[in-house]
């Protein structure tokens, strides 16, 4: 057990970060300094909204989307932040340019603040605006992308729409992590949350699809819209597939020829197992990789990309 720090101890964090560039109150600060107030009530109620794009090879992909959602979000949940956005793009620029990271999660958030007065009015906060770049992360590890994810589908209900608008993403994720925790017990590595009617509805991170028959689906309504799955509606449709919006029951799911999962953090990702149980063949179904490979081809296309300008080391 550790001993009680004295009256004179003071503040200095141990912990290792990784590399990474924030911005916040209007500086841009390594990653390791980026702090909020424990008063916040970001921290204090989860009341805030963000969102996450990834640069790839140097390049933003599919920024206007993430902006899009991103406002969108924040007047929905009646915030406001002091940058329009041209300005949101700029500060993420550079903080990815500050960081030197051509592959990078960059994530974007408003928090509803501090109340100067200590009022519990939401009303009264000053909404605080909060930027950072790190290391892109996959939901799925290296072994995962190839042999496919071992998920669970759990009896956890995720939070229903009529309680909170999964448009706005959010950090209400006590129902995602409860589940996970469920889902280890089982030997899984990730888990699928039905919604309340017994249907699936997402995961930790990532929305969820099944191709039965070549046909693609993934469920219509209470999850995020997720920028990922838009891409796969794209995708699909650029190679004459079939994508359809509509309930998927777990039985469904669990006799689809294929499943895979999608995110901004790690794109297109196979599922080979559910409930312990053999996805189609196992392995990566050809309809994902099919899918997958499109995902990343398009990540070349000018229209989707924001080139980053990196500082010239060379320059003093
Ligand atoms: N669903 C939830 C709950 C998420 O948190 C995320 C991303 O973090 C997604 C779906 C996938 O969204 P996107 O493709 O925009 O990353």
């Amino acid at each position: 057990m550790n001993t009680v720090p004295s009256l004179s101890a003071r503040y200095s964090d141990p912990r290792a970060y990784p590399r990474g560039v924030a911005f916040l109150d209007g500086q841009y600060v390594p990653i390791s300094e980026a702090k909020i107030s424990v008063l916040d009530n970001g921290f204090l109620h989860s009341d805030a909204t963000y969102d996450v794009v990834h640069v790839w090879d140097g390049a933003f992909f599919r920024l206007e989307d993430h902006l899009t959602r991103f406002f969108e979000s924040v007047e929905k949940l009646h915030m406001s932040i002091p940058y329009d956005r041209a300005q949101v793009t700029e500060i993420l620029c550079n903080c990815v340019a500050l960081s030197g990271l051509r592959r990078a999660y960059v994530e974007f958030i408003c928090t509803r603040g501090v109340s100067a007065s200590g009022s519990r009015d939401p009303r009264d906060c000053d909404n605080r605006f909060i930027a950072f770049a790190i290391p892109f992360g996959s939901v799925a590890n290296p072994v995962q992308m190839t042999r496919g994810l071992h998920v669970a589908i759990s009896d956890v209900v995720r939070i229903p729409p009529q309680s909170l608008d999964p448009t706005v993403k959010n950090y209400h994720w006590l129902d995602l992590i409860t589940a996970l925790y469920g889902a280890y017990d089982q030997g899984a590595e990730t888990v699928i949350l039905i919604d309340q009617n017994g249907n699936v509805a997402e995961g930790p991170g990532f929305n969820i699809f099944a191709v039965c028959q070549g046909q693609v689906f993934t469920p219509a309504h209470g999850v995020l819209l997720g920028i990922t799955r838009q891409t796969i509606f794209d995708l699909c449709e650029g190679l004459k597939m079939d994508c359809v919006a509509q309930d998927i029951s777990a039985t469904v799911l669990c006799q689809a020829d294929e499943v895979f999962v999608t995110s901004t953090a790690g794109g297109v990702m196979p599922v080979s197992k559910i409930n312990g149980r053999m996805i189609g063949a196992g392995g990566v179904g050809p309809v994902t990789e099919q899918i997958k490979a499109a995902y990343w081809d398009l990540h070349v296309i000018d229209q989707h990309r924001l080139t980053v300008e990196y500082p010239d080391p060379s320059a003093g």
